[in-house]
């Protein structure tokens, strides 16, 4: 018979949201848990709004080992930090919870980093002076223009809701006209909005028709496969990056805060790519 789990000693860390119901995060790491042999385990904690500092400080008061935070909390956590990264600070937003050992947290945010390294391994590109559109300006499109500054890239910046795209880069009007336009003289085409999300036809406001052979197209969007954007522009000739990649290196990176082991990417990749069950 096998023995009994979780025990006493079972580690856990966690996903926060309102919902989390849809998050692929413990697939991905209970699946490297499992692949290195680590007692640990992954909850998802779906957690209400007006409830997520108390619940935050609730669950590292009972041991938890690490958290994950998706939307809505990304902002809301900050106040639950003994002390932020750099990266929190550019950004605004946290996405990783670590403890310090000594009662508090130390809030990261990994999706800078996860975005840059799903870049480097399917579509490297030198992004120094070049011009990139960023096309969204919500938390996500913070992160990704945080990591791509770093890398020195120009950033033009299209968004529904035009006023917030100066604080990012050089405003585009919302338009498929103006963002192919801007889309022709980019090396990097980035959608970091929520359009395509949950549909099988391309999203008409994005730019297609200017992605071609010397461009690359990034979706934040993820599923299983690529999206009906990414398929479209890689029929046009374009090299393309799926958010898949990102999940899986920003989940990586807190991994390896949380446990100071080397994150097992390929049992993660297997994790992400299981079916749901
Ligand atoms: P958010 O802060 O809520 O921002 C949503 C963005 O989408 C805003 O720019 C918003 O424009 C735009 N948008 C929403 N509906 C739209 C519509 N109908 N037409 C045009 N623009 C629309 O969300 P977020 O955290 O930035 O997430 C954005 C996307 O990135 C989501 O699909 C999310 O799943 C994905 N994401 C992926 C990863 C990954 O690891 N792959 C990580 C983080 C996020 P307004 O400003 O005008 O509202």
């Amino acid at each position: 018979m096998d023995s009994p789990w979780p025990t006493s000693s079972t580690r856990f860390a966690g996903v926060i949201g309102w919902p989390v119901g849809h998050s692929l995060s413990p697939r991905m790491h209970n699946a490297a848990f499992r692949a290195l042999g680590l007692d640990w385990a992954y909850l998802a904690f779906p957690i209400d709004p007006d409830h997520v500092v108390q619940a935050v400080r609730g669950l590292f008061r009972v041991g938890c080992s690490g958290l994950n935070v998706t939307i809505p909390h990304k902002q809301a956590v900050i106040e639950c930090c003994s002390a932020v990264t750099p990266a929190v600070e550019a950004i605004g937003a946290a996405n990783t919870l670590i403890p310090d050992g000594d009662g508090g947290m130390t809030g990261d945010n990994t999706d800078a980093e996860g975005f840059l390294r799903a870049l480097d391994e399917s579509a490297p590109i030198d992004l120094d002076g070049a011009e990139v559109l960023l096309i969204g300006a919500g938390g996500a499109a913070k992160a990704v223009a945080f990591a791509l500054k770093g890398r020195g890239a120009r950033l033009r910046v299209a968004n529904r809701s035009e006023e917030k795209c100066a604080a990012l880069g050089e405003p585009v009007a919302f338009t498929r006209e103006a963002m192919e336009q801007a889309a022709s003289t980019a090396v990097l085409v980035v959608n970091a909005t929520s359009l395509g999300m949950g549909s099988d036809a391309v999203p008409a406001d994005l730019p297609l028709d200017a992605l071609g052979p010397g461009s690359v197209a990034y979706d934040l969007v993820y599923r299983a496969g690529r999206t009906p954007w990414l398929a479209a522009a890689a029929a046009n000739g374009a090299r393309t990056v799926d958010g898949l990649g990102m999940l899986l290196h920003q989940g990586a990176a807190a991994f390896r805060q949380w446990t100071g082991v080397e994150p097992p990417l390929d049992a993660m990749r297997a994790g992400l790519a299981a079916p749901a069950g």
